[in-house]
């Protein structure tokens, strides 16, 4: 009899248990597709500022409108990309554009580059002469 009522509420209180488990496993994956929504908008909302910076520096002639034939990347070596401001750390690729007007270089993020060159107007001749897109 009192290993009966001993073994019903085990039963109960696992049944509990179990229930509380699955509850908060679903709240933990729906945490955890919020995070990455979260995350996902972030760098979408990133990405169209970082649009729009680009767009008006290269307005305001504060980036090379033309790309090059040959383009050069590398490891960043200091310095600040000339897009986004942010530091070129070594551990980041960095694209180094022909800076004709300023008989220069730009140094832009890989991130940056891809973005100042869907940005970049099409019509511009690339500073060596030669035609690319
Ligand atoms: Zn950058």
């Amino acid at each position: 009899m009192v290993t009966d009522t001993l073994s019903r509420r085990f039963a109960e209180q696992f049944r509990e248990t179990c229930a509380r488990i699955g509850r908060n496993v679903r709240r933990g994956t729906g945490a955890i597709a919020r995070t990455r929504e979260l995350r996902e908008q972030s760098k979408q909302n990133r990405d169209i500022r970082l649009r729009l910076l680009i767009a008006v520096k290269l307005r305001t002639g504060r980036l090379p409108d033309a790309s090059a034939a040959e383009l050069y990347g590398a490891p960043g070596i200091g310095g600040l990309c000339d897009a986004c401001r942010r530091p070129l750390a070594q551990t980041q690729l960095v694209m180094s554009i022909p800076w004709p007007r300023r008989k220069s270089f730009a140094h832009l993020h890989a991130d940056c580059f891809i973005i100042w060159n869907a940005v970049r107007p099409k019509q511009s001749k690339p500073a060596n002469g030669h035609t690319a897109s």
